[in-house]
């Protein structure tokens, strides 16, 4: 279970406490909530407390990332609080083509020829497409709000794929790579990547691969990377020690096409890593020590400790303190996924092109906008009940769509209580739980 996040009574971050321990508190009437999503609690009394150090650490993925706050003590280390935080990539690539293409509509209708004029902007130096800037954002968004809900003594970003310098690095060579050293897994990672998962010889995916020289070691074969490819178990032992040439005599495009992948280093460095070297700079300026970390050595880390895959789990796993965390049993993250907050489209229009009504003139209709976290009191009808949620719509007459975790229900706004004004994320939350 999550921690319960504490203020002082100053606003100061303390120490995280157990639910149990937050329900005392509130109980007895020495705090009030302060924020319902991440569950935030306010000390009425005490303007300060001891803290202790709390490590927070992320592996950063394409669709969703992790996220880990582990706590330093005497009996070890703990994963205190996690969650896994959704990005909305897609939607931002989503949004910009559509407007791309009704600007483009528009330009071309009913006017003369104009040349192209692209060549007159520039990029700023570190530029990165919106979408992944929008990857950027979310993660500077959450490590600066935990900033101000937990005291953060520094950070971990997994920044890189693999370690290319100890992938290049001579030392690699002659590392038993078959014990699961962590050079091993490393160079495993790098070749499941390079060689997209797939067996060399025989093309077959989803099968458990294993690391193959392609002139085997007896025949004076190296360990290095270009000399390494993965096979399947049938292939790998047909194959035997017998070299590339003679194994694949029969097929001669086929050889000519593995040598060639194993020569080619894989494209990755700059390229791939670009958005998590900018998570990893965004992180570092908020002025607190901060680690990089490879996502080889990550998952070396979680395979050792048994735990099973999961981005939050990856996070926990992050830099040299990963190696031995513990994961409470049953430990459930907080699933945050980004939203946005809204549009500044003027118009809508239908799937020609053309306009359809128009937006509403305000974000907010009697004092409510959507994505707000509300709860609703229907008397009567076939969702009569008490329903907490985040506002999927709202109508300027006053009727509301709330979305929780079942449906979708329309009323109107006298119904409604504000629970938490909208943030840009919606927050899941499960059933039996209670709101605060
Ligand atoms: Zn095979």
């Amino acid at each position: 279970m999550n921690r319960v996040f504490v203020l002082s009574s100053i606003k100061k971050p303390l120490m995280p406490c157990t639910p149990a321990r937050a329900r005392r508190l509130l109980r007895d009437g020495k705090a009030a909530v302060y924020r319902l999503q991440p569950f935030t609690i306010i000390l009425r009394f005490r303007a300060d407390g001891d803290t202790q150090s709390i490590g927070f650490k992320t592996d950063p993925g394409s669709k969703t990332s992790g996220i880990a706050l582990v706590a330093e003590s005497q009996s070890g280390r703990q994963v205190i609080w996690a969650a896994n935080l959704q990005h909305r990539g897609q939607a931002v690539r989503a949004n910009l083509a559509a407007r791309r293409a009704l600007r483009r509509g528009r330009r071309s209708r009913n006017t003369r020829y104009r040349a192209a004029r692209f060549q007159n902007r520039t990029r700023p130096t570190g530029w990165l497409p919106p979408s992944l800037e929008s990857r950027v954002g979310n993660l500077r968004t959450w490590y600066s709000r935990l900033l101000g809900f937990t005291p953060i003594t520094s950070a971990e970003v997994e920044t890189v794929r693999f370690d290319t310098h100890a992938l290049a690095h001579p030392g690699i060579q002659g590392v038993e790579y078959q014990q699961g050293t962590l050079a091993g897994t490393e160079v495993r990672e790098y070749l499941l990547e390079k060689w997209q998962r797939t067996c060399a010889y025989c093309g077959k995916t989803g099968v458990p691969l294993q690391v193959e020289h392609i002139q085997p070691r007896s025949k004076g074969g190296s360990n290095r990377i270009s000399n390494l490819t993965l096979a399947c178990e049938p292939c790998n032992t047909r194959k035997g020690n017998r070299p590339l040439a003679e194994f694949l005599a029969a097929k001669p495009e086929q050889m000519r096409r593995i040598q060639t992948q194993a020569n080619a280093p894989l494209r990755d460095a700059a390229a791939v890593n670009a958005t998590r070297y900018a998570i990893g700079n965004a992180i570092r300026t908020f002025g607190l020590p901060t680690g990089f970390w490879s996502g080889g050595r990550t998952k070396f880390n979680r395979t050792c400790q048994g735990y099973p895959k999961d981005h939050w789990i990856d996070a926990a796993c992050v830099g040299e303190t990963g190696a031995a965390v513990h994961v409470p049993q049953g430990f459930r993250p907080l699933s945050i996924k980004a939203t946005g907050r809204g549009t500044r489209q003027v118009v809508r229009t239908d799937r020609y092109g053309f306009p359809r009504g128009a937006a509403g003139r305000c974000k907010r209709v009697f004092g409510f906008q959507t994505g707000d976290l509300v709860r609703l009191e229907q008397p009567a009808g076939k969702y009569s009940g008490t329903h907490v949620g985040r506002l999927a719509g709202i109508r300027a007459d006053g009727r509301f769509d709330i979305k929780t975790a079942s449906a979708q229900i329309t009323s109107t706004y006298q119904r409604f209580t504000l629970l938490q004004r909208s943030d840009g994320y919606e927050y899941q939350i499960k059933s039996g739980e209670r709101a605060g």
